[in-house]
């Protein structure tokens, strides 16, 4: 599956975080059973608004969500590139995971050190980001040598993969990361195989006091304004809050979200953003045993969609039934939609769109 790391360095509070999107994945999910694929992978339910209209509408008993990963990669310190600390398997890593959040110290806390002994946001990032775009730098060096032979053959495909990293070195030179290099769409399979730890799109989250949870504080202020500046997406948390809320049920923590000023656990916005900066897309099906999330990419026909289901549903695909979410939802359901015209028969080229409620037909 799909996979976000999260990194920070020490005592940012990202275990703290892991563990409370660890623990709100089994209580949201009990009829689901939920895997640790390793310690440090936590396999969590994607908060989906839509699909509790769904099941509600079809009267379906169940209702079972989509899900994500979550991986948290300890062992940052500087000098992590030159195999400081845990510093090569640290980078290793990341290199594994499709998307990076960066977890940023926005609390203060006398029994909590900073490894620097400040609070400062955007220099820790900074010390991250750094380590990340020397890692880029040498694996880019390391890769040109095996081009030669290759090049001097005139090889299309070593030409290319040559330009682009004379691309990614002349952004990283001037201290950006390779994802602000701009990479025309013909290079972009080429430019993902570079796989670069700067080229994975991120997110921010500021790890707040709990005080701050739902103001931020002058802290979180600057990782908003540097997300922003990137066109990036920032998340306010407070971690201490999220883990203690957790463990809560459901009545408990609506008492406790209203207490301090929130309308939704900020676990839910951080999964949300993650499975957007993923690209990620959800489509459902709905019947009386159960409605059901589903993840797809953008631009993914019918087919292969229903291949996400099963592999004979790809295979031996006819057609799909197709009705748009608002549609079901004005119509009260498949037969109010049928009546009004708005169930779709599409075909294998369909390009399913988030949000469609999907019937496969197929042969076996
Ligand atoms: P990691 O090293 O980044 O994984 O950090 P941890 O999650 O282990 O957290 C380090 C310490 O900071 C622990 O004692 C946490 O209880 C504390 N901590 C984490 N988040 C918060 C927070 O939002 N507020 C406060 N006051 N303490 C926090």
């Amino acid at each position: 599956g799909f996979k976000c790391g999260i990194v920070g360095l020490p005592n940012v509070g990202k275990s703290t975080l892991f563990n409370a999107l660890t623990k709100t994945a089994n209580a949201q999910a009990a009829n689901y059973p939920f895997c640790t694929i390793e310690p440090n992978v936590g396999d969590v339910a994607v908060p989906e608004a839509r699909l509790d209209v769904i099941a509600e509408i079809g009267g379906s008993a169940t209702r079972i969500p989509a899900r994500m990963n979550f991986v948290d990669i300890a062992g940052l310190v500087k000098g992590a590139s030159k195999g400081e600390g845990m510093g090569n398997q640290f980078l290793a890593n990341i290199r594994e995971t499709d998307a990076i959040i960066y977890v940023l110290r926005c609390f203060e806390d006398e029994d909590v050190t900073h490894v620097d002994g400040r609070i400062d946001p955007m220099s820790d990032f900074e010390t991250i980001e750094t380590e990340l775009m020397l890692a880029d730098l040498e694996s880019l060096e390391k890769r040109k040598p095996g081009l030669e032979k290759k090049l001097k053959q005139n090889d299309k495909e070593a030409i290319q993969t040559m330009r682009l990293i004379e691309t990614a070195i002349a952004v990283l030179e001037e201290g950006k990361p390779a994802r602000t290099a701009e990479i025309e769409d013909d290079d972009q399979k080429a430019w993902r195989m570079l796989q670069l730890l700067t080229s994975k799109p991120v997110l921010y989250v500021a790890n707040v006091d709990e005080d701050s949870a739902a103001s931020g504080n002058v802290f979180s202020e600057k990782v908003m304004a540097h997300a922003q500046s990137e066109g990036a997406q920032a998340v306010v948390i407070s971690a201490q809050i999220e883990s203690e809320m957790a463990v809560l049920d459901d009545e408990e923590q609506a008492e406790y979200l209203d207490a301090i000023g929130l309308t939704e656990p900020g676990l839910n916005r951080l999964i949300q953003a993650g499975y957007a900066l993923l690209g990620l897309k959800t489509y459902f099906t709905v019947g009386p045993k159960e409605a059901r999330a589903w993840t797809f990419q953008e631009g993914w026909t019918a087919p292969r969609c229903a291949g996400v289901i099963h592999g004979d549903f790809e295979k031996g695909f006819i057609k799909a039934e197709t009705t748009a979410f608002d549609d079901y939802v004005e119509n009260n359901g498949e037969q109010g939609a049928k009546d009004a015209g708005k169930v779709r028969q599409e075909g294998k080229t369909y390009i399913v769109k988030d949000g469609d409620i999907m019937l496969f037909k197929f042969n076996v």
